[in-house]
């Protein structure tokens, strides 16, 4: 899956948002996402989007590969390193 180079972040985060999203199992194999059930293209590219959206994409700028999930206490933040903007999850 070279959408997780693109969007820099752990392929085991991607993983385990598709997984709870499909109810499915997955596992990690180097890069590549391997996926226990048939699904089409376009589903997974409908929730890489979702999960782009909310966990990557900037609200205020749009940024994109320029944001990180950091960890503030116990919450998570996306934090975007273009504008600086912090977005609670
Ligand atoms: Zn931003």
């Amino acid at each position: 899956m070279d959408i997780v180079d693109i969007i820099n972040r752990d392929p085991k985060d991607v993983a385990k948002f598709l997984m709870h999203e499909f109810g499915i199992g997955a596992n990690i194999d180097g890069k590549r996402l391997i996926i226990e059930r048939k699904l089409t293209q376009e589903q997974i590219s409908q929730k890489i989007q979702e999960y782009l959206e909310t966990y990557v994409f900037c609200y205020e700028c749009n940024a994109p590969p320029d944001t990180e999930i950091q960890k503030i206490g116990r919450t998570s933040v996306l934090v975007c390193k273009a504008c600086g903007a912090q977005h609670p999850h």
